[in-house]
């Protein structure tokens, strides 16, 4: 029996290790389900930054899954807590999609045009234009609080990579030479900090799997907790060892994909 089977509960990075997209990985899902039936606790974290939770279930269903929402964090739902953790209910100027938008609200802010607000989200949108950057670029000057959802710089889609959020992250830095206060999503502790509340478990007795390495087993690492990255995603057999050396980091296990945890 593979050692990681003795933890307790999974976090488990959706792109790259349960499917690509739209389309699922199928050994991968098969393995969920053997780790369901073992009455493991399971929690998927992603990055995506663009979707809700309810839109999400929506994909699970589609790959074969049946989750409940709460099984499922997103930066959407996490960077929405946090925010009302951290800083109470907010009238909110967000550069992100419906997705966003909806947790957001779901969370009891208020979204706003930029004139009225307290406080930038950055979130990834697919229809970005000169009109929302502008307004980004001037919630950032006026030195309001700004959260971003996740850092990733490049989405590996489908058919091939994409730009992810630190596109608007990267020219508001650009233009002002501000970071965000806080950004929600993997690597950062935010988001795992919840994936380990949602388990009720503590990060000893959980491991963390991603195909990333700076994304997903650094955030693994952020918490203390053993990581298994897989080759179904990002990192391949190929860039593997040029990945390890470019981050620095090494994960605990290495395996092709997740039902090789049942080899
Ligand atoms: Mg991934």
């Amino acid at each position: 029996m593979h050692p990681l089977l003795s933890k307790k509960g999974f976090i488990l990075d959706v792109d790259g290790v349960i499917g690509r997209g739209k389309k699922p990985i199928k050994p991968a899902i098969s393995a969920v389900k053997k780790l369901i039936e073992m009455e493991k606790k399971v929690v998927f974290v992603s990055n995506n930054s663009t979707r809700s939770r309810r839109i999400y279930t929506r994909r699970f269903r589609d790959y074969g899954l049946e989750v409940d929402e709460d099984q499922m964090i997103l930066t959407t739902y996490a960077t929405a807590q946090y925010i009302k953790e951290n800083y109470g209910k907010m009238r909110i100027f967000t550069t992100g999609e419906i997705g966003l938008i909806e947790e957001l609200e779901l969370a009891g802010h208020e979204i706003v045009d930029y004139e009225e607000a307290e406080m930038l989200v950055v979130g990834s949108n697919r229809e970005i234009n000169f009109e929302l950057i502008t307004k980004a670029l001037r919630m950032c000057l006026s030195k309001k609080p700004y959260i971003a959802t996740n850092p990733d710089r490049i989405f590996p889609s489908e058919d091939g990579p994409i730009p992810g959020t630190g596109m608007i992250i990267g020219a508001l830095y650009w233009m002002t030479g501000r970071m965000p206060d806080c950004i929600c999503g993997k690597p950062e502790k935010v988001i795992m900090l919840k994936a380990l509340e949602y388990l009720g478990l503590e990060a000893k007795d959980v491991v963390v799997v991603g195909d990333q390495i700076d994304v997903d087993v650094i955030a693994g690492k952020s918490i203390n907790a053993e990581t298994l990255l897989v080759l179904s995603g990002v990192t391949t057999r190929d860039n593997l060892e040029n990945m390890i050396k470019k981050y620095g980091v090494k994960p605990d296990y290495v395996l092709e994909d997740l039902s090789k945890l049942f080899d």
